[in-house]
């Protein structure tokens, strides 16, 4: 059912999920790294400068104010407390004569300074890194020029700082690392737990599929409210898919029991045909009878594609404004002879003062869901008893009620009855095909109506249709 490349753990939600939190993760690393990085070397530099730029003025003081001696002192002393091979000091004439020094044996290659620091101008400060010949690391020089046109030069190794940086770079990359791994263990456990929802979903949806059995469901879990409703969603479609199932097969039991019948009875009067010798009178009866039958079925079967056209809302509808009152008093006058023959006395209410009620529908549709009902009122009401039907508006609704003093119906019933074949066990005596109230149902509704039945067992049933009517015509 699932292709290879499905199996791939490559192709899997969860691993891209995870791919995309680590590319993240990397990209936001990278830059606090760089962002870092850059802060971190300007800082460095500037805090470097600083201590040169002081160093070189107060040199400069101590020359201006105690002499050449005393500076040459001061280079010595401040040289061996910084490290003589961290930091070097030296003066020049303005002709580039060497004045005065510290220990320069560690910087014996450093060179001269620029010729172009001749023509810079006093109480201004040069500040360069320059390479000294087979060390490694740059020196950062400040030059300063005192008022006598001298020219002090104060050096200092970047050792340091290009050390402090390579350790940073070594560290950040190893917790980078170790982020990034961390990362991708928590995304893929969060995704793969994401995930495990809708693999539930796949695991039952495959448990169906295999097993042909649908009273499997997805276990709700609670990985977050759209995995939630993804699980609780598709157990509602197994619910309405079960169902429908059933009824399915329920109707098509049904069928195959109502259609058993009529033909079985069909064939038996067409065996006694063929197999009897009669008289022609008792041939034609026969031949009736099965005329009679096949009418019977043909019935059925044209109502049933109608309850199924109309509940799909293909069904051919003439929508027209309709009188209600009319309709009722026609079906009140149909059934006036059906019901005098079992001397069950047919009345009819319409509201005081009421001439009309307008419902927008079909007339013919609405004239067979109020003949159903009229037929079972009739139908179900014992010799003797007596079927109400009456009409009245209520503000924009048409309200039709049908009420008998028949048997009523049981309450383990009621919630039957509009389903297609049913019929109640107390009714299987009485002639009908359980079909009648899913049709005016599904004409009703087809109307944006409703239709309610209200019973006491033992005393009788009302059925009560509502429609939305066009306005107050009266
Ligand atoms: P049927 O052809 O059996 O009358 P219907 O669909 O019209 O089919 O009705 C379904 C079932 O509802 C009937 O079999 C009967 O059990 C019950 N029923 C309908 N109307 C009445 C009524 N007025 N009084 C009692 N039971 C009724």
């Amino acid at each position: 059912m699932f292709s290879k490349r499905g199996n791939n753990i490559f192709s899997t939600v969860t691993f891209r999920l995870t791919l995309w939190y680590s590319i993240l993760l990397a990209a936001l690393s990278l830059s606090v790294f760089v962002l870092v990085y850059i802060w971190m070397a300007i800082s460095l530099q500037r805090n470097l400068d600083k201590v040169l730029l002081d160093d070189a003025k107060e040199f400069r003081l101590i020359y201006e104010r105690d002499g050449i001696d005393s500076l040459k002192k001061e280079f010595q002393l401040e040289a061996t407390c910084e490290g003589v091979k961290r930091v070097f000091f030296r003066m020049f004439s303005p002709q580039m004569e060497v004045l005065a020094t510290s220990d320069m044996e560690h910087w014996k290659d450093i060179g001269s300074p620029p010729a172009t620091l001749k023509s810079f101008s006093s109480n201004k400060e040069l500040l360069t890194a320059v390479s000294m010949p087979g060390y490694e690391h740059k020196v950062r020089v400040i030059y300063e020029k005192t008022a006598d046109g001298n020219i002090i030069e104060a050096g200092h190794t970047l050792r340091d700082n290009d050390a402090l940086m390579t350790r940073y770079r070594q560290t950040f990359g190893w917790g980078v690392l170790g982020i990034l791994a961390l990362g991708s263990i928590v995304g893929w456990s969060l995704a793969d737990r994401a995930m495990s929802g809708v693999k539930r979903v796949t695991q039952t949806a495959v448990s169906i599929a295999n097993e042909g059995n649908l009273i499997h469901r997805v276990p709700v879990g609670n990985e977050g409210r759209e995995i939630r409703n993804l699980a609780l969603a598709f157990n509602n479609m197994l619910e309405r898919i079960q169902s429908l199932v059933s009824e399915l097969r329920e109707v098509t039991d049904n069928i195959a029991h109502d259609l058993r019948s009529p033909i079985t009875r069909i064939r038996g009067v067409a065996e006694t045909t063929l197999t009897s010798n009669e008289k022609l009178d008792t041939y034609r009866e026969m031949t009736a009878t099965i005329i009679e039958e096949c009418d019977r079925l043909v019935g059925m079967i044209n109502t049933m594609l109608e309850i199924t056209e109309t509940q799909a809302g293909a069904a051919n509808f003439e929508v027209a404004p309709v009188d209600i009152i009319k309709i009722v008093k026609d079906a009140h006058e149909l059934f006036q002879p059906v019901a005098e023959d079992k001397n069950v006395t047919l009345e009819l209410d319409v509201q005081n003062g009421v001439k009309t009620v307008l419902v927008p529908g079909d007339a013919v549709k609405l004239q067979r869901a109020m003949a159903n009902l009229l037929d079972n009122a009739v139908k179900y009401t014992d010799y003797g008893g007596k079927v109400t039907v009456s009409v009245e508006q209520m503000q924009t609704q048409a309200k039709i009620s049908v009420s008998d003093t028949g048997p009523g119906i049981d309450e383990k019933d009621i919630t039957r009855i509009f389903d297609r074949f049913y019929r109640a066990d107390t009714s299987r005596s009485t002639a009908g095909n359980g079909l009648g109230l899913s049709l005016a149902h599904a004409i009703v509704r087809a109307h944006k109506g409703k239709i309610v039945v209200e019973s006491t067992p033992g005393k009788g049933s009302t059925f009560t249709i509502i429609l939305p009517c066009i306005s107050d015509t009266n």
